[in-house]
């Protein structure tokens, strides 16, 4: 098997653009595509033709260069059937699981409703990336513009099966106000304050603070841990439902 390259780069003012690049095969693929000029560009500096598009949901900031990108390139653009009527130009719908063979490896697609009705995740079965869109940020997740929060803690633990050395790779760098919204939360929880400290060097040093390993983000993301006891204890919400707890969180950082 071979190895896959991830290109990760700005878009937009917070988007990634994101392209996947298989050596062995020559295929690349834009995870969405935030700005068709800067993935463009990208493109052109690394040599690399772009043969696919896998769009993660519909929003107007990660799908504006779509139909350029076509046009140039002759692409085939990837998404979630439920919704093939909001994303341009999509040629392959998929389904919750279905597997697409890029290059010699399967890429999954798991169907994680709650940011939208139709957002999707893509999971790189052998390497074990996973590209999640707006449905889970960094310390954070995506808010609820369609679905409910049953919905969207439903999509959480579908991403939090996955093995823990999975690579995280989202659409957007939110993750130092994330992390400060964390420590409010759960202030003592070590691994978070590590993690939230790193950050802080990271965007000091403007670097990018992704991807990130699943296991870290089971032991640092608040959305992820409605099993705290301090994050119960803050929200008054000792021995309530997983989801109860889920819906406390998201509702209190829509206000943080
Ligand atoms: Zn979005």
């Amino acid at each position: 098997m071979s190895r896959m390259e991830v290109a990760q780069f700005r878009c937009r003012s917070d988007n990634f653009g994101l392209l996947l690049h298989d050596p062995a095969s020559g295929l690349t693929a834009a995870i969405d595509t935030p700005d068709g000029e800067v993935i463009w560009r990208e493109l052109q500096s690394r040599n690399w033709q772009l043969s696919h598009i896998f769009n993660t949901h519909h929003h107007y900031d990660h799908v504006p260069g779509n139909e350029m990108l076509k046009e140039r390139t002759g692409c085939t653009i990837v998404g979630a059937k439920i919704d093939a009527h909001r994303i341009p130009g999509i040629d392959l719908q998929l389904t919750d699981g279905e597997q697409y063979l890029f290059g010699n490896q399967a890429i999954t697609m798991i169907e994680t409703p709650g940011h939208t009705m139709g957002s999707v995740c893509y999971f790189v079965q052998e390497d074990r990336f996973l590209f999640t869109g707006d449905t889970l940020f960094s310390m954070g997740c995506g808010r609820l513009m369609e679905g409910s929060a049953q919905t969207m803690w439903h999509s959480l633990q579908k991403i939090m099966a996955l093995p823990e050395d999975t690579k995280i790779y989202c659409g957007h760098e939110y993750t130092l106000t994330n992390a400060e919204f964390a420590l409010e939360i759960e202030p003592g929880n070590k691994a978070l304050q590590a993690r939230a400290n790193k950050v802080r060097e990271l965007r000091r040093a403007r670097q990018d603070t992704l991807p990130v390993s699943l296991s870290s983000e089971k032991a640092t993301n608040p959305f992820l841990r409605p099993d705290s006891a301090e994050i119960q204890k803050y929200f008054n919400l000792q021995g309530a439902s997983k989801t109860e707890i889920f819906a406390a969180i998201r509702t209190h950082k829509n206000q943080f």
